[in-house]
């Protein structure tokens, strides 16, 4: 495909080249049904088999024990933002947010609506650049649950541990990194993410839940918002984003024919330090993240110059090498590289600022 740019969007992102491809393929015409999985009932057997083995993929990739849920849910990660707080805020009406981001603080602001929010640290004295010390953070033991953002897609910056939180639930919005590392479920009550950075498409939210947590939500929650409902419809309480789910689907086969989530670990951080190894050895570019906190999904780099810094943006993009400008509220440049993005597409990533760092010093 000689057409193809490496895409380095924040999301929706690249998508693996094959996944596309089985796409094209089966468009049409899916296992010879004749339609297309867009055409079919969401109560036939083909898509029940799709959605079926979408969620014994995610189940196997990332080993998640059978006492949790996995859900496919429309209305973004930004649903969760609300869903959340409905349906776990039920206990002691409490709940504690770290904030270390933009979205961190729109999942923050929801949960206030529905109950007694604390955030109980936070990185925006020095624009979210870091992850607080976790060994500092004074929890409340009667919250209903904990919430973090496990890696924050705008600043670029990742949690390198996650914070322990005894018997009190730990929330985590994984967005931007969803399946590009190992994690241990069980230390999680619930894991939601947008597929439209690591997973898929943009249209569905996957949510895996500790089934314990499925519960009466608040009041007045609507039906919509209810996991007990989805939860016992088996996501089929109403039609689900059936396309993204197949692709999500598509995506999980690739991620196991490629050797699952150890490999494509090692790969990312592959990639993410040729990224961060050349940008500290750089005499023009700078990373404005502090090193133990820097995400391998999300590279933001500055030259400290915004003039300089759009120029480059735009001879990248002349090159192939597109969608490089940050995000407006931290400006420079951000190199989204989630999981298909391949090594090659770092490489040229590199090459290029090298050579640019040449003509621009
Ligand atoms: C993109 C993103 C969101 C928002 O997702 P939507 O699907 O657009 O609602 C929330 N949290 C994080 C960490 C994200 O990267």
């Amino acid at each position: 495909m000689a057409n193809r740019v490496f895409n380095f969007s924040a999301g929706p992102s690249q998508m693996p080249l094959e996944v596309l491809e089985q796409a094209k393929n089966e468009m049409t015409n899916y296992a010879g049904t004749g339609t297309s999985v867009m055409e079919m009932s969401h109560r036939s057997p083909a898509f029940e088999g799709i959605i079926q083995e979408a969620e014994r993929d995610l189940r196997d990739l990332l080993s998640i024990p059978s006492n949790y849920k996995i859900l496919f849910l429309q209305g973004g990660a930004s649903s969760q933002f609300s869903m959340v707080p409905l349906n776990l805020m039920t206990k002691n009406n409490k709940a504690d947010y770290i904030v270390t981001g933009a979205f961190a603080k729109k999942a923050f602001a929801e949960g206030k609506k529905f109950g007694d929010c604390l955030d109980v640290a936070s990185s925006a004295d020095k624009n979210f650049t870091y992850i607080p010390n976790l060994s500092d953070i004074k929890l409340r033991k009667n919250a209903d649950y904990v919430h973090i953002t496990s890696n924050n897609t705008i600043y670029g910056t990742r949690y390198a541990q996650f914070p322990d939180t005894g018997s009190v639930p730990l929330v985590a919005d994984m967005s931007s990194e969803i399946l590009s590392r190992n994690i241990d479920v069980s230390k999680f009550g619930l894991i939601y993410a947008g597929a439209q950075k690591n997973v898929g498409p943009a249209g569905v939210c996957v949510v895996i839940v500790r089934e314990d947590l499925i519960d009466e939500p608040q009041k007045n929650t609507p039906a919509m918002f209810t996991y007990k409902l989805h939860s016992d419809n088996d996501s089929m309480y109403n039609t689900p984003p059936c396309y993204p789910i197949y692709i999500c689907g598509l995506v999980f086969k690739w991620l196991k024919s490629i050797g699952g989530v150890d490999a494509i670990e090692k790969i990312n951080i592959q990639k993410a330090n040729l990224l961060y190894d050349y940008i500290e050895n750089s005499k023009l570019f700078t990373s404005p993240v502090v090193p133990e906190a820097r995400s391998i999904m999300n590279v933001t780099f500055v030259t400290g110059d915004k003039d300089l810094d759009a120029k480059f943006v735009a001879e990248a993009k002349a090159q192939g090498l597109i969608n490089l400008k940050g995000h407006r509220s931290v400006g420079g440049m951000r190199a989204s590289i989630y999981n298909a993005m391949p090594v090659d597409g770092v490489k040229a990533l590199v090459a290029f600022m090298q050579k640019f760092e040449k003509e621009n010093i």
